[in-house]
């Protein structure tokens, strides 16, 4: 019997906003004084990417399909959460889950003091190793003049 290995690519991207009602919150940690993001959800772009890469990864469509926006359901949802039950939907499938990892892209907040707590946030809802890194965008474009966050993410599942 061979191993069946599929590797499935997710991307993100939310605009910065300045509702005061919202908070950024980046892999399930909240920043505080920092300006949120504005999405239909709580706009967890990292719990986005990974979560668009894992039904990718699996055949499952995307996240716009799978949680639309006209969707009242997942106002303001709990992206952790939607990151966990689709992580379950592609275990129940009979898929192992091997490891997450994302590249967040932004030149605010700076990553690396949260690295560690989001990481572990992510870990809990995949069931499996995440890695989070940060990296600024150099000025560049919509991100680099601090227009929004965006995030690469790649998971590798096998059965
Ligand atoms: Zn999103």
């Amino acid at each position: 019997m061979t191993t069946d290995i599929r590797v499935g690519q997710g991307f993100d991207i939310h605009r910065f906003g300045d509702d005061p009602e919202r908070t950024l919150v980046l892999g399930g940690v909240q920043f505080p004084g920092e300006r949120p993001l504005i999405g239909h959800s709580d706009a967890d772009v990292p719990a986005h990417a990974i979560t668009d890469a894992l039904l990718a990864a699996a055949g499952l469509g995307d996240l716009g399909s799978r949680f639309p926006d006209t969707d009242a359901a997942w106002k303001d949802a709990n992206s952790i959460e939607m990151l966990r039950s689709v992580a379950d939907e592609v275990r129940s499938l009979g898929w192992t889950i091997g490891n997450a990892s994302a590249a967040i892209v932004c030149e605010q907040p700076r990553i690396a003091p949260a690295r560690e707590q989001m990481q572990a946030h992510l870990e809990v809802a995949c069931g499996a190793p995440v890695t989070v890194t940060g990296r600024r965008a150099e000025g560049l474009g919509a991100i680099g003049r601090v227009e929004g966050i965006a995030c690469w993410a790649v998971v590798v599942i096998s059965r």
